[in-house]
């Protein structure tokens, strides 16, 4: 259970989120949970590594956490940023950093934490509130 709780709490705090927009909970309350799903989703999410393997064919299946990090393999480790940042030669990053649903899913919510952090420094400033 504890594991449980350790390898997945980024889903919750992405729960929470979503109540705290709904319920219009303080503004650095929602900031924070923000950077925490992202956070959650960049660096500690469960996913394979995807980095390319030597053979340039296939994609390295080990486990890693966060859609940015790679497996323990060194040369791994920003092999995913560098292809999700240059979109490079070395891979398809769509077909090798999400491969699955699951990892789309990650990709994304790493994303709408940061947009919603960006949202919530935002908004107040349009709404004058
Ligand atoms: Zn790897």
């Amino acid at each position: 259970m504890a594991k449980v709780v350790h390898l997945y709490w980024g889903y919750m705090v992405a729960a929470a989120l979503i109540v705290a927009w709904s319920q219009q909970w303080s503004l650095p309350v929602i900031v924070a949970l923000s950077l925490g799903v992202s956070a959650y989703a960049a660096f500690q999410v469960p996913v394979w590594c995807g980095a390319v393997n030597r053979d340039g064919q296939t994609y390295c299946r080990n486990n890693a956490y966060g859609v940015l990090m790679g497996c323990s393999k060194r040369q791994h480790r920003w092999q995913k940023v560098k292809m999700i940042v240059l979109r490079s030669k070395v891979g398809n990053a769509s077909r090798s950093v999400f491969p699955t649903a699951k990892e789309k899913f990650n990709g994304a919510l790493a994303v709408a934490g940061l947009l919603s952090a960006v949202a919530a420094v935002i908004v107040p400033v349009v709404t004058g509130g």
